[in-house]
C-alpha cells in the first residue's frame, strides 16, 4: 500500500486531507512525492513563519538536541528562562507559562481569569465571554470557548461558563457583560479560522475599557495573529492595547509544538506551586527554536510583512473575480466569485498551496518569502480567480 492507502488504514479519519504527499521543502518551497513543486502560503497553518527547514533554525534545533533533548520541569533549564525573559522584554508583560499547542495556551488562560476572578470577587465569577465566529481550540473547554454553534454539538456536555457575542457590538458586549457574573473576556484581534475578520478598532478599545475599569481580565489569543504574523510582533499592538493576559502558539518555535502563556503584571502571581504544569511545556528543543525565531522578528522583518501585505491588498483588491479582501499583514482571506474549495484545489493543479477559512482563500505565507516567490504566485491566484467557472 502507499502513504495515503496506509494513511487511511491507520490514521484516525479526523482530516480531510488535500490529495497531496509532502515529502520534503526548503523556505517557501515544498515538494509533493513525484517531485512536483509547490510555493507554500499556509505555512503549516502559520507554524512555519521562516518556511521549511529554515538554516537557522535547524541549526539551534541541532545545537539543542545534541546538549539536552528533555529534562521535564522538575528542574531550571535555559532555554526556557531565556525565551520567557525574551518574551517579557519584547512585549513588557511580567510572566510566562509554556505548553505544547495554542489551546493549552488558552487553557492556562482561561484558568487564571477564573482563578483572579474567583479569589477576588466569588467562586460565582467564573464565566468567560467570547465572540461568535472565534476559535480558540479543540480541548473540551476551548471547544466550548469557540463562538461557532458547529463546534459544540458532538461532545457535550462542554465545560460551563462560556457565553459568546458578536463581534464589533459594543453595546451587546456591555450587556452581556452586565448581566454576566464575569472572569474573562478572550477575542481574538483578527478571527483566523472564523473567516480572517479584523476587529474594529473601536470595539477592541471600548472592550479594554469596559474590562479594565470592571476588574474583568482581557485575554488576546494570539496563536494565529502572533509572532508577527499581522505585521506587529502581537496582533494586540495593532490597537495600542494592553491585556492582561496573551495566549500564543502556532509561529513561536516555527515548526516545533510550543504554547506560550503571557501574564500581566496584574496576574502574574495568581498561580502558586501545583497550580498549573505540562510534563513537555517549555522543552529545551522547542525552547531553542523558539529563542531563534522570537530573535529575527524585529522592525526590519515586521516592515517587510508590511510591504508584502500592501503589494498583495493592491493586487487582489480589484482582479478580477474577487469581492473582496480581508486581514491584516501576511493573514489574508480572499472572498472571490468562485467557490473557495474548488479555487484551492485549482491553485495546487498549479503550484500554489492555500488555506480556506469559511467561505474565504486564506493566505498564510512564511513572513520572509521572497518576493519573486510571492509574485509568481500572487499572479497565478489572479490568473486562476478570473477563470470561467
Ligand atoms: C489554531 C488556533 C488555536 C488552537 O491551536 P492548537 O495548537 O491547534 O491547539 C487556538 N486559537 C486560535 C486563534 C487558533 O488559530
Amino acid at each position: 500500500m502507499n502513504i495515503k492507502e496506509l494513511d487511511k488504514k491507520y490514521v484516525a479519519s479526523t482530516y480531510g486531507r488535500f490529495d497531496i504527499e509532502i515529502v520534503k521543502g526548503k523556505g517557501s518551497l515544498v515538494y509533493d512525492e513525484n517531485g512536483k513543486e509547490y510555493i507554500d502560503l499556509t505555512s503549516g497553518i502559520g507554524v512555519n513563519i521562516f518556511g521549511v527547514c529554515d538554516d537557522k533554525i535547524c541549526e539551534a534545533i541541532e545545537n539543542q538536541a545534541k546538549t539536552l533533548t528533555h529534562i521535564s520541569n522538575l528542574f531550571y533549564t535555559k532555554p526556557c528562562v531565556e525565551l520567557a525573559q525574551m518574551l517579557c522584554e519584547k512585549t513588557g508583560m511580567s510572566k510566562v507559562f509554556f505548553s505544547n499547542s495554542g489551546a493549552e495556551a488558552n487553557e492556562c488562560a482561561i484558568k487564571i481569569a477564573r482563578k483572579y476572578a474567583q479569589s477576588k470577587k466569588g467562586e460565582e465569577y467564573f464565566n468567560i465571554i467570547t465572540l461568535e465566529n472565534s476559535f480558540h481550540g479543540r480541548t473540551l473547554t476551548t471547544l466550548a470557548a469557540t463562538g461557532q454553534e458547529s463546534f459544540h454539538t458532538l461532545y457535550t456536555p462542554l465545560t460551563d461558563g462560556f457565553v459568546s457575542t458578536k463581534a464589533n457590538d459594543l453595546d451587546a458586549f456591555i450587556k452581556l457583560a452586565e448581566s454576566t457574573k464575569c472572569a474573562g473576556i478572550m477575542l481574538e484581534t483578527v478571527q483566523g479560522e472564523g473567516g480572517v475578520n479584523v476587529l474594529d478598532f473601536d470595539f477592541v478599545k471600548g472592550v479594554e475599557k469596559y474590562a479594565k475599569e470592571n476588574d474583568i481580565i482581557l485575554i488576546i489569543d494570539e496563536v494565529q495573529t502572533g509572532n508577527g504574523r499581522t505585521g506587529k510582533l502581537y496582533s494586540y499592538m495593532n490597537y495600542g492595547i494592553t491585556p492582561d493576559v496573551v495566549s500564543t502558539a502556532k509561529g513561536l518555535a516555527g515548526g516545533l509544538p510550543l504554547g506560550a502563556t503571557l501574564m500581566s503584571q496584574k496576574v502574574k502571581d495568581v498561580f502558586n506551586f501545583g497550580d498549573h504544569g505540562s510534563t513537555f511545556g517549555g522543552n529545551p528543543i522547542c525552547c531553542a527554536s523558539a529563542l531563534s525565531v522570537l530573535s529575527r522578528i524585529d522592525d526590519n522583518l515586521l516592515q517587510d510583512v508590511n510591504k508584502k501585505s500592501e503589494y498583495i491588498f493592491s493586487e487582489l483588491e480589484n482582479a478580477e473575480g474577487v469581492e473582496s479582501i480581508s486581514g491584516k499583514g501576511l493573514m489574508l482571506g480572499i472572498k472571490a466569485k468562485q467557490d473557495a474549495k474548488r479555487t484551492i484545489k485549482r491553485l495546487q493543479e498549479k503550484g500554489v498551496l492555500c488555506l480556506s477559512a469559511k467561505d474565504k482563500v486564506r493566505l498564510l505565507p512564511p513572513l520572509n518569502i521572497e518576493f519573486s516567490l510571492l509574485q509568481k504566485a500572487v499572479e497565478i491566484i489572479k490568473e486562476t480567480l478570473k477563470e470561467e467557472l
